[in-house]
């Protein structure tokens, strides 16, 4: 016994604690144990999670007893090298703890823990509007606290029976719920029947015909039908409904064959995720003169920078160039990872896809169940004799960044400016764009950023020689990018020619689209229906209890709702703070628009996307498809209707009101009102003639607008550049935001006042605030903001780490300790 070694496991455990945590490696365990596998380990008083090992080693920790781990769950590793580095560096980056991630990163089936307990979803889009009470209570918890047991949901709502509760939540995509310890992911399984191997002897085969013809036509029929059917689709077993199905036979048919020993009944593991043969001969691109010389300097560019942006207008075929590059990578049997916005993952771009490359393209996205999230997994990770899909190409939202891959090729980055790459909460608050450069360095992969309205980050790299660039900017066929006109709303008003909110420009050119049988997207920047009520005498404006925000008017349910905890009370019949009656709806929403041109325009056909219409899974894709099917003729919808998608019949645009999202206050407001007004203009004319754009505003001269007329990203680059470096924003600097929360307004005051005295000796001008921000309390908490603003070429690393003590020593300053800092490292 005399030399032995002792060996050492550094877990991570599902915790939003910082730090690695050190158990010993009990002999018998020694030689199954291995970096990324999941081991049973007790933490704390009594309870006992699934960790994951991220080092084994024999160093035993000098200051406490280390505890054994009590068992290993995975057979073989679940998480590789590659992606343990990738975790630290994001945990590093963006100033969480690596259990914080590893949270994101996991299919909530792999997480496991000794009570069930539910966290909130990490893709829970922050909408409390459509819960109920005891939901937002549970909601609201959990933006405080990362996880809860049972009992503490039963304290929260005073409810005996919780069940329920965290199943709506659970539906709701609020949260997810923890699965208990060893119930470990399990594989779907379905019947198959079989010929017994006597049987699969022709010989006999012929006998039993002849019997059964004489005893059994009903079993003859089946055993025909199954020789038919599998001989049809070259198996030898055959799914035990789909044969009953085919054959038009009963289970006791089959019953009665194998009792005679003729077929035999077995389970196999089915995958859940479809496959998708490739349809048809796939078709060759011919890849017009430009997209192909583009293509050329894409590769020029990769041979020298890892990164390189693609600007190319909206239908100027960047999808093609995808494709093609995408070729080349599987070809050398690279994976390649094709990330796109949640909301653009449409059925149009998935079919486009398969259409190229079959079963080979899985899709990873939050309207996927915990389950499919695992089988996906699954089928990346390199695994000898596996069933279902193999997958090289992965088409996800962004935590698809997650997945095993062990040789990627070639990350794409579709739509690369959407700051729905950015998960806002809860940690990591990573923006995947980013992130996705790293993981390609990990593997020596190619990044390629691509869009019609680069964000100006990107185009700034581009265009000082961090990224390649390469431009694509004139539509495929030639066809032209649509002509944009302004109304303008001060004048039509003054001339009385507007129709509540349509200006008579408008409502000529949907009046010619639909008397043309095209289509219409008109886009509205809000949701709901009239904003809010306003009283005509003393302005009053009824607010949130919890929040500090006007509440808004739904008129489906009639009430005025609160979009940031859900609070929501009935129309008051006066006004509350002077008594007078006369209440006004002010502002309009999307709702509101749908009602209105049913009354201009009888006939159309009129359909309405936004958050409140999409909320089931289908929805989004019904009426995507209904409106590709022309079933529609005028789409309403917010930012929803901008999204990368491809209609050949659209010959107007509509953006209703441009004023507010140009007057937001907000630096990036001008880059951002660019883009949405650029995309949605987009999506006119695209086939077969050239669209038309009509941009609704009250000041036409806005330089954003003109801009948008001309088509002319560049000059809107070049006019917003010297303001961010004037006032020290990105691209020249990098923002850290800190927000300060807790739920007592004077002890947050004097917290942050001394966090401000704190950072500022290190940080000095650097530091921002504190101040209230635009909106100053949420949910009953009060919030307060600093901004850190570090030079673009400074240790910014170094800069981190000091951030990071100092806000380790403002925590444990006592009396702050219930104060809780929220970390934003670049934030959107
Ligand atoms: P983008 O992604 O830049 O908006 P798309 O790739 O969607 O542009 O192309 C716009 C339309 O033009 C699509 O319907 C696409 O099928 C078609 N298209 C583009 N390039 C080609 C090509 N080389 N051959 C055939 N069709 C093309
Ligand atoms: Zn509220």
């Amino acid at each position: 016994m005399a030399d032995r070694k002792t060996f050492f496991v550094d877990v991570l455990l599902p915790l939003p604690l910082p730090g690695r945590f050190t158990y010993r490696v009990p002999q018998e365990m020694e030689n199954e144990i291995a970096v990324g596998k999941r081991v049973v380990v007790p933490f704390g008083k009594n309870k006992i999670y699934a960790g994951l090992v991220v080092s084994i080693h024999e160093n035993a920790p000098a200051s406490y007893i280390v505890k054994y781990i009590s068992g290993i769950i995975d057979e073989r590793p679940i998480v590789n090298a590659l992606q343990l580095q990738f975790w630290l560096w994001m945990s590093n980056y963006y100033m969480c703890s690596e259990g914080e991630v590893m949270l994101s990163a996991l299919p909530s089936a792999f997480r496991l823990s000794s009570e069930t307990k539910i966290i909130l979803n990490p893709d829970f889009d922050g909408d409390i509007s459509v819960l109920n009470e005891n939901e937002i209570l549970i909601a609201q918890a959990l933006y405080n606290k990362p996880e809860l047991e049972i009992a503490e949901v039963q304290k929260i709502t005073g409810l005996q029976k919780t069940f329920s509760l965290i199943k709506n939540l659970r539906e709701k995509n609020v949260i997810l719920v923890q699965e208990e310890v060893n119930e470990r992911y399990k594989p779907k399984t379905e019947t198959h029947v079989r010929l017994t191997e006597t049987y699969r002897n022709e010989e006999n085969l012929k006998t039993l015909f002849d019997t059964l013809e004489r005893k059994a036509v009903k079993q003859l029929k089946l055993l025909m039908a199954f020789l038919h059917y599998s001989r049809q689709q070259k198996t030898d077993a055959l799914k035990r409904a789909d044969l009953l199905k085919l054959a038009d036979s009963s289970a006791a048919h089959l019953q009665a064959l194998v009792k005679k020993e003729v077929f035999e009944i077995f389970e196999q593991t089915t995958s859940r995720l479809q496959t998708y043969a490739q349809t048809h001969e796939v078709e060759q691109i011919q890849l017009s003169d430009v997209q192909a010389e583009a293509l050329q300097k894409i590769h020029n560019s990769f041979a020298e920078k890892s990164v390189t942006l693609l600007h190319g207008v909206t239908s100027s075929g960047k999808t093609e160039l995808y494709i093609k590059l995408i070729e080349e990578q599987i070809k050398n049997g690279k994976q390649v990872l094709y990330l796109l916005p949640e909301i653009a993952l449409t059925a149009q771009i998935i079919n486009r896809l398969r259409k190229y490359f079959g079963d080979k393209v899985g899709v990873y996205h939050s309207k996927y169940s915990d389950s499919e999230r695992v089988e996906i997994w699954n089928a990346i990770l390199p695994d000898e004799n596996k069933k279902g899909p193999k997958y090289q190409i992965i088409l996800g939202a962004r935590s698809a960044l997650f997945l095993p891959f062990e040789n990627l090729g070639l990350i794409i980055i579709d739509e690369e400016h959407e700051t729905t790459f950015k998960q806002f909460d809860p940690a990591p608050r990573y923006n995947a764009r980013d992130s996705a450069i790293y993981l390609a360095q990990q593997h020596h992969a190619k990044v390629l950023l691509g869009s019609a309205t680069p964000s100006i980050e990107s185009y700034f790299n581009a265009t000082t020689g961090k990224y390649g660039f390469v431009e694509l900017l004139t539509r495929y066929n030639n066809m032209q990018l649509p002509e944009v006109m302004v109304a303008d709303l001060k004048e039509e008003t003054r001339r009385k020619t507007m129709s509540s909110h349509f200006s008579s420009l408008l409502m000529k050119y949907i009046e010619e689209a639909l008397a043309n049988k095209e289509q219409i997207i008109l886009f509205q920047n809000r949701r709901g229906f009239s904003v809010r009520l306003e009283c005509e005498i003393c302005n009053f404006m009824p607010e949130c209890k919890n929040c500090d925000v006007t509440l808004t008017y739904h008129k489906h349910i009639n009430q005025l709702k609160c979009h940031y905890c859900g609070y929501s009370i009935h129309i008051p019949e006066k006004c509350p703070k002077c008594g007078n009656p006369s209440l006004k709806m002010k502002g309009f929403g999307t709702e509101k628009i749908e009602d209105e041109l049913s009354i201009f325009f009888p006939n159309a056909r009129i359909a309405r996307m936004d958050l409140d219409t999409t909320r089931s899974k289908n929805a989004y894709h019904d009426l995507i498809s209904d409106f590709e099917e022309k079933k529609i003729d005028i789409l309403v919808g917010t930012q929803m209707v901008t999204k990368g998608l491809d209609f050949d019949n659209v010959s107007v645009v509509g953006i209703l009101n441009a004023d507010n999202m140009i007057t937001f206050p907000d630096f990036r407001s001008y880059e951002r009102s660019f883009q949405l007004m650029s995309q949605v203009s987009g999506r006119a004319g695209r086939k077969n003639k050239r669209g038309t754009v009509i941009i609704q505003t009250f000041n036409p001269y806005y330089q954003v607008i003109r801009d948008v007329i001309d088509h002319n990203y560049t000059g809107m680059v070049t006019s917003q550049l010297p303001d961010r470096q004037v006032f020290k924003y990105p691209p020249y600097y990098r923002l850290i935001e800190l927000t300060v929360k807790h739920k007592d307004p004077d002890l947050l005051n004097e917290a942050a006042s001394e966090l401000g005295k704190m950072l500022r000796k290190h940080f000095d001008k650097r530091v921002l605030g504190p101040e209230f921000p635009l909106i100053s309390r949420i949910q009953n908490q009060y919030l307060k903001t600093f901004l850190i603003k570090l030079e673009r070429n400074s240790d910014i690393g170094g800069m981190k780490k000091i951030l990071h003590a100092t806000l380790l020593e403002f925590s444990q300053i006592p009396k702050y300790k219930a104060v809780r800092v929220v970390i934003d490292v670049d934030p959107q």
